[in-house]
Parts: structure tokens; sequence; C-alpha cells
């Protein structure tokens, strides 16, 4: 039987991939933003953008609601290097600054009364081990571990999807190829946004960002990175 799925997405690269991932897996796909007091509303501008245009490209009779949640109280605890104007620096704990503490499980509870009330019962994030931010909310064993909460908590079982877990941003490229070809690649080179500080006025290859902090710089590695290899 096919299922529902609420995807998180951010408009960020990994995001649009797990979108399109999900449209081709499920047979209605909604999705989930969050205001957490952003210091750029870059994200939440391109998304509609993106969203769109993943869909018209994997699966137009798929796509169902976009849901925005307003979580600022959060984004204000959590203060740190996005939601605060502090300069992007490794902090003391070996985490970059850029680390809002307990944000995915914050994005998951959210996701998952959400997504309860819609009857969808599959989360889908862009988590990923091996980005090498060393973000401890994107490891699969606090992913699997926020499934079985959820699942206990909501006494329903729910699944959490993270599809590009294992993989480096270069296959990330790789993959989105091969959900929805060039077409698909364009659409998350031109509208997909990663840069921290929130450019949108330097177009690279890779696409827009100021090309120098660590998002863009992991960016622009992961698509050099993919065009030297084969599956290009
Ligand atoms: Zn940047």
């Amino acid at each position: 039987m096919l299922r529902h799925a609420l995807v998180l997405f951010s408009a960020g690269q990994d995001s649009a991939t797990c979108l399109a991932w999900a449209l081709q897996r499920f047979e209605r796909v909604e999705t989930i933003g969050f205001f957490y007091g952003q210091r750029h509303a870059v994200e939440l501008d391109q998304r509609p953008v993106l969203r769109s245009q993943i869909g018209a490209l994997c699966g137009p009779d798929r796509l169902g609601e976009d849901h925005v949640v307003d979580i600022s109280g959060y984004g204000a605890i959590a203060e740190s290097a996005l939601t605060a104007d502090r300069a992007i620096e490794m902090a003391a704990t070996g985490l970059p600054t850029t680390f809002v503490p307990g944000r995915n499980l914050v994005f998951f509870t959210v996701a998952a009364a959400l997504a309860y009330r819609r009857g969808v019962d599959v989360l889908v994030g862009g988590m990923c081990e091996t980005d090498f931010s060393g973000y401890p909310d994107c490891r699969q064993d606090t992913i699997d571990a926020m499934a079985r909460t959820l699942s206990l908590g909501l006494d329903r079982p729910i699944t959490i999807e993270t599809p590009l877990m294992k993989l480096t941003k270069a296959q990330t490229w790789s993959l989105a190829r091969d959900l929805g070809g060039h077409a698909l690649v364009d659409a998350i080179v031109e509208h997909s946004h990663t840069c921290y500080r929130g450019d949108r006025e330097h177009l690279h290859v890779w696409g827009y960002g100021c090309g120098v902090c660590p998002a863009c710089e992991l960016r622009a590695k992961g698509w050099e990175a993919w065009r030297r290899s084969a599956t290009a």
C-alpha cells in the first residue's frame, strides 16, 4: 500500500532532493517548513518557487499541501549564529556555532503533530551523517530513537525516512539527476538555497551563495566532486 508522506522542506539542496525522492514513492506528499527566527527570509521565499518546480517535474498529481509553522519561540531559546547576529565560527564545543541545539528534534516533533492530524505516517528529512558538520541530531541513532519516541508518544507508528543519510553531497546531486534528470538538477541549482549568509546575488555553477561560508564551501565541493565523477 502506498502511503502518505510529509517532507521537511527548507528549500535547501538536501530537502529538495528528498521532496523529489518522496514524490516517486508515496501517493501523496505534503511539505512542512519552519520559521524559527532565521536571519534571512531567503529560504522561506524560495520554498514555493522550488516546491512547484519539483512538483511539476516529479509528481504534479502527488504534491499536496504546504505548511509553514512559526516556531520562533523555540528559535529564541536556541539562539545561535543562525538565529542571532553572531559570527559564524567554531565554538569551544567543536561544533560550528551554526548548530542550533535540538533543532531537528523540534522539527520532527512538530512535523509528527501535523502528520498525526493529517493521517500521514511517514516523515522525510534530509539529515546526513556524511557532511562532516558533526551535528548530533543528524545521526542515524538520533533519528531511529526519535522515530521510536514519536511512535510511542503518539501511539501510532511513525516512520522517519532519511534517504540522504549515507550519501556524500556529490552522491546527492547524482540522486537528483536519477530522480528528475538534468531538469531537476537545474531547478535545484537555480532555486534551492544553502548559503548561511542569505546571498542571492552571486550565481555560481552550483547555485546562488556568497561562496565562502561553510555551507557554500560544502555545496561547491560536492558539486565539483559530482562533476568530476562518472555519474555526472
Ligand atoms: Zn554562503
